[in-house]
């Protein structure tokens, strides 16, 4: 790709900068926005978003990737407003997450990738800002008959538009290579896909073996550990360095997961949240980088996951 969009139109590689690979500003569900909007702390979230995204900018932040989908209650206006106001970019996707919509269960794939494509090359929401990467979602139950039509979907978006899929997995299950599975039937490029949430495990084999196909690994749960039995944070980073060791280091992004709205169950849980992660989309580089460092990952393998990684998965070959 020459240029990515972006919610304030399209940027070019050197726009790029420090770049998180799979964030959120407001998560909630499909129509609660529309018909329920007191259940949604939306100007609240907007003046989160805006400090703590104008505080991360301060620190060096120039892009994050947001993943949320119609499904988790995307509003591309709210992202445009968050995006001129703190200047961070803010690349918006399409695509489904988990909760796919009945209506499109007995779709073709081809039928879901025309909308995608929609998406990419007119407009979200009625709006002119497009989208700037796929999003696809396969948790525990595996590749589920209508989780396939997305992931084809998908897929065949990505093929005639050359934009990138990013993707939830459960990596504990090794989701990622049920995903792969299809992705080569459909014949996509690994290195356009980013295969997320693969640091929720510490199965370095399985990490390994994606990215040695080509595959980008989302190492994308920071700070993570706080679901009982979820490996901290400290772990994470140790496993990070390891897979930089194991020679994969130029595979890897970089990223929280975070979110400043008030999550889909209840108010309090934000403050929970915020309690448990106070740096937001800082953590990373605030606590895992330095930490790195501290381990021994010299300065050139660090930039590659800031700068380089991003880059090339949005603008390589
Ligand atoms: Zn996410």
């Amino acid at each position: 790709m020459s240029t990515v969009n972006t919610v304030l139109g399209p940027i070019q590689k050197s726009e790029l900068g420090a770049t998180l690979s799979h964030e959120h500003v407001l998560v909630a569900s499909a129509g609660i926005q529309q018909l329920y909007p007191e259940f949604i702390d939306r100007s609240e979230t907007i003046e989160r978003a805006v400090a703590q995204l104008s505080e991360a900018y301060d620190e060096g932040l120039r892009t994050i990737v947001d993943v949320t989908t119609i499904d988790l209650g995307r509003d591309i206006k709210l992202l445009e407003e968050v995006s001129q106001r703190t200047k961070v970019n803010i690349i918006p996707c399409t695509g489904t997450w988990l909760d796919i919509p009945r209506v499109f269960w007995s779709a073709t794939p081809d039928m879901i990738a025309d909308l995608y494509v929609r998406e990419i090359e007119l407009g979200i929401e009625n709006t002119s800002i497009k989208a700037g990467v796929i999003k696809v979602a396969t948790d525990l139950e595996g590749v589920t008959p209508q989780g396939e039509i997305i992931l084809r979907a998908a897929a065949r978006a990505s093929i005639k538009t050359g934009v990138r899929i990013s993707t939830h997995t459960n990596s504990i299950e090794r989701m990622g290579e049920k995903q792969i599975a299809i992705f080569e039937e459909e014949g996509v490029s690994p290195s356009h896909i980013c295969i997320g949430h693969s640091n929720d495990t510490t199965d370095r084999n399985y990490l390994i073996g994606m990215a040695e196909k080509g595959y980008y690994i989302g190492l994308d749960h920071y700070p993570g550990g706080r679901v009982a039995g979820s490996i901290d944070w400290q772990e994470r980073t140790r496993i990070l360095k390891d897979l930089v060791d194991a020679g994969i280091g130029d595979k890897l992004m970089l990223s929280h997961d975070h979110s400043t709205s008030t999550t889909i169950a209840t108010r309090a849980a934000y403050g929970d949240r915020q309690a448990f992660n106070p740096d937001g989309y800082l953590f990373v580089s605030r606590n895992v980088l330095p930490r790195l460092k501290e381990l021994g990952v010299d300065a050139t393998s660090i930039e590659k996951l800031v700068y380089q990684n991003p880059q090339e998965y949005f603008f390589g070959e």
